[in-house]
């Protein structure tokens, strides 16, 4: 009988243990993609509106970059 109730607080140890290293490496690998995710992004500020944005959407003329093609008319 003791040795049932014993097996089972190790096995509910076991799981406990189990579940508690699942949910950290998961937490740690999603924390690693955001700060992967954030340093892949090049923010630039356009020179009209000083609105931030990824360079790859940015429009890049003269040195400026800019957010939309309205601004860069408006601009010259
Ligand atoms: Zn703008």
């Amino acid at each position: 009988m003791w040795r049932l109730i014993f097996l089972g607080l190790v096995v509910t140890l076991i799981v406990y243990l189990f579940k508690r290293q699942v949910i950290q490496s998961s937490k740690a690998k999603q924390d690693s993609a955001e700060d992967k995710h954030i340093e892949d992004i090049d923010m630039v500020k356009c020179a009209k509106c000083s609105v931030h944005l990824p360079r790859s959407e940015a429009y890049l003329v003269a040195n400026d970059f800019y957010c939309s093609k309205a601004h860069i008319e408006k601009q010259t």
